[in-house]
């Protein structure tokens, strides 16, 4: 049911982060996995359809001043991403500088560049989408309740918040203190790879090779921090020392495997200063 007052506050918001500041205001007992359809009628949404958008995977339309939207979502998506794509639109709706209908694509609803208007939007509309799944306020407390980092906790948050695996991790990287990179692989070439800001510049990217260790290893393997090759991993770079990268994989029987890669950033400043402490120490040549 729609609420009037949050659809007044909704009204003056201008970015994802201030929508999504409101919409816990008023949704004060949020609990997980979030109700997403409940929340986009109190919203202005005045129907979720199951219904083909031409081309695309969803769809909203809406009223000229975008007071209520209909959201189209394609029949066969499975349940996670039928969320995200209602949240995705409830973005589009609610981000008032974005102008008229939408008809979203499946690449439209992973987009995380924003070099063109349209990317942007797309940016801004999964922005708000994961913000709204997985709201910071309980997502940060839940993940620090799992303990150390550790592969396997992705899963277990995409099952709590309802959510694909990938969408879980581009959340789990963005709101980690860890030097983390997470790397999904699939028949031995990756597909993708969603490194925390901090992590140093990824060298494997989409359609590459996966490196031996990686391809070596069985769902049978227990899961165990390993170190691993870093010029597998990272950019080199022949003036900076490499950082020590340990990783786990997580291997499924039908060739998906998801890779933690983690960089323990303390013992890298450490490890920097006595380099440099040592440097300034030893006696100068060729002066
Ligand atoms: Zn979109």
């Amino acid at each position: 049911m729609q609420n009037d007052a949050l659809v007044k506050e909704l009204a003056v918001c201008a970015s994802a982060e201030t929508l999504l500041a409101v919409m816990l205001k008023h949704h004060p007992d949020l609990s997980i996995p979030v109700a997403v359809e409940a929340i986009a009628r109190s919203a202005g949404i005045v129907a979720i359809e199951d219904a083909e958008p031409e081309g695309a995977a969803c769809a909203m339309t809406a009223d000229l001043h975008k007071t209520r939207g209909t959201i189209s979502c394609a029949p066969g998506m499975t349940a996670q991403r039928r969320r995200f794509a209602i949240a995705h639109q409830l973005g589009h709706f609610l981000l008032k500088a974005q102008r008229g209908d939408r008809r979203c694509t499946n690449r439209d609803l992973g987009e995380s560049r924003r070099d063109t208007p349209h990317r942007k939007e797309e940016m801004q509309a999964n922005r708000f989408a994961a913000g709204l799944l997985m709201p910071k306020p309980l997502f940060v407390p839940f993940v620090d309740g799992l303990g150390k980092p550790t592969v396997t906790h992705l899963p277990t948050i995409a099952a709590a918040y309802d959510v694909t695996l990938e969408v879980a991790a581009s959340r789990y990287v963005d709101l980690t203190h860890a030097t983390c990179a997470l790397v999904f692989c699939k028949d031995g070439v990756v597909r993708f790879s969603r490194p925390s800001r901090s992590f140093p510049p990824l060298s494997i990217g989409t359609g590459d090779t996966v490196p031996p260790a990686v391809r070596a290893a069985t769902p049978d393997d227990k899961i165990a921090w390993q170190e691993t090759e870093v010029r597998d991993w990272i950019e080199m770079s022949r003036n900076v020392r490499a950082p020590k990268i340990l990783m786990q994989i997580l291997s499924k029987a039908n060739g998906f495997q998801l890779v933690l890669l983690f960089v323990n950033a303390a013992a890298e400043r450490r490890a920097d200063e006595e380099a440099e402490k040592m440097a300034t120490q030893s006696p100068k040549f060729g002066r």
